[in-house]
């Protein structure tokens, strides 16, 4: 294939990934995004895979037949509520890749022209820095994710000290690799410590952060794209780094703003989170159980309902069910609407999926700053498998480690009701006092059954 059309081609694909992260932006339009998406990436792998500078097609397409195939697998067999921990693995792929491509290019060093000799080696070692970060970041990511890992934060002595001197490390090796000439010690050395410091720098973050964490990966898997893009020559690689990258980063700050955190003190690995003393999963009080048919009966009686689903949903896989009594009390002339939380379940825009595939209409799902003025002036709230995006602790509570992050304010209803399966606190490990309030009751059992019950009984 001519380099001219590469080129051109490289430009489609640049322009077709543009379209699919506008397409991305809204629930609407996030199909046609994955279809851009996907044609990008066909165009950029074929002409990646044409070009003049790819060699050794037999082993191309031997790895691709064998990477496809993984995928296809695991994107049939993986769980909605397991889609963080994917994308994590996957963003440790990233990261991985960039160190083997840094060291490839390292050992390649002598193939490149004199007067780039210099930028090459500082390209590989930031290359190869980004990527170790990016990788053992990514497989704590995982581990927390699906709970190999303690959610809770590691809290190491002089925590932030140890961060900022394997940034000075890393600078005083840069100095020393290129002063040596680009021996291969000083590469070494820093990958070690970067791998140490991506290990530790999301060990030290807390669960509730863990939303923040995620997109912040992804920004970092795209930077390492982009700089393996530059040890490879390949632009449209840096493009597509720089594109994942900067909507990581600008997806990171979103989150950060949705849950009252400093961006900057997340990325330094919690700086600034200090210990907390009521992250204690000790019950406060007394709860009070209902069954689902006295569930249902209040919902006959509620002039307006407001659903705010989180993980639990998701796990019980109850949102058909729950899609499903949303119908009946409409039909019955009852306001029902969704209130969803910026990081309820585990991954951005999880709920919203779930309800949009179990069809309920978009105009009665609200995001929570549209709905929680609306709480006070509501008969019945339904938090179907939610913790921690309704916990009062966060509002109330300065030294709880969800402090300052805005929760819905499910309280201030006349009747709120509880589906969950036992008394255990949520994903951040913090106890969650609505529970114990008056007006609270606590309907056991998974999501799923219980909805179902409801559902006859109405
Ligand atoms: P939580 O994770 O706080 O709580 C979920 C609740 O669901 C649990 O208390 C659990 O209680 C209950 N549950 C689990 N399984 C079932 C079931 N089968 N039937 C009924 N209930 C069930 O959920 P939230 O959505 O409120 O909060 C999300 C948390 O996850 C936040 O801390 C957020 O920061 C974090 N997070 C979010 C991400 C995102 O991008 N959205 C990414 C990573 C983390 P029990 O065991 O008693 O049933």
């Amino acid at each position: 294939m001519s380099q001219g059309l590469v080129t051109a081609a490289y430009i489609v694909a640049a322009i077709l990934f543009i379209l699919s992260l506008a397409g991305l932006a809204k629930q609407e339009s996030a199909k046609n995004g994955n279809y851009f998406g996907i044609a990008g990436m066909v165009i950029a792998l074929i002409a990646t895979i044409g070009s003049d500078h790819a060699s050794g097609l037999a082993w191309v397409i031997i790895a691709m037949i064998i990477g496809a195939a993984a995928g296809i697998y695991k994107a049939h067999k993986v769980e909605m509520t397991e889609m963080p921990e994917l994308i994590a693995l996957l963003h440790s792929f990233v990261g991985m890749a960039a160190v083997l491509v840094g060291y490839n290019s390292y050992l390649n060093a002598h193939t490149v022209a004199a007067d780039m000799h210099t930028i090459h080696l500082v390209e590989v070692f930031i290359g190869v820095f980004i990527g170790a970060i990016t990788f053992t970041g990514s497989l704590v990511a995982f581990g927390k994710l699906n709970g190999k890992i303690s959610s809770k934060p590691l809290a190491l002595p002089f925590k932030h000290g140890l961060n900022l001197a394997a940034i000075v490390v890393s600078a005083l090796l840069l100095t020393w690799f290129m002063k040596v000439d680009g021996s291969l010690f000083p590469l070494i050395l820093m990958t070690l410590i970067a791998l140490a410091f991506g290990w530790h720098l999301v060990a030290a973050i807390g669960g509730a952060d863990m939303p923040v964490v995620v997109s912040m990966l992804n920004s970092y898997s795209g930077w390492a794209a982009a700089a393996a893009g530059f040890m490879l020559e390949n632009d449209l690689l840096i493009v597509t780094g720089a594109l994942v990258g900067s909507s990581g980063a600008i997806l990171s700050y979103i989150m950060c703003q949705a849950m009252n955190r400093s961006f900057i003190s997340v990325i330094a690995g919690g700086f600034g989170s200090g210990s907390s003393s009521s992250s204690s999963e000790e019950e406060a009080g007394e709860h009070r159980e209902i069954q689902p048919a006295d569930v249902a009966d209040m919902l006959k009686n509620a002039k307006s309902v407001i659903i705010t689903p989180g993980y639990g949903m998701a796990v019980a896989h109850a949102q058909n069910a729950v899609a499903e009594i949303t119908s009946m009390l409409r039909r019955e002339g009852i306001n029902v609407r969704f209130g969803i939380h910026p990081v309820a379940g585990r991954l951005p825009g999880h709920m919203n999926v779930l309800l949009a595939e179990a069809k309920v209409p978009y105009d009665i799902v609200l995001e929570m700053d549209e709905i929680n003025d609306d709480f006070a002036e509501t008969d019945v709230v339904l938090v179907i498998g939610a913790n921690d995006t309704v916990n009062p602790a966060a509002a109330t509570d300065p030294t709880s480690p969800i402090a300052g992050m805005p929760v819905l304010h499910v309280w201030e209803a006349q009747n709120v009701i509880v589906f969950k399966r036992s008394m255990s606190s949520g994903y951040a490990g913090v106890q969650n006092p609505l529970f114990f309030n008056e007006n609270s009751y606590m309907c056991f059992g998974d999501a799923k059954e219980t909805v179902e019950k409801i559902q006859k009984a109405l």
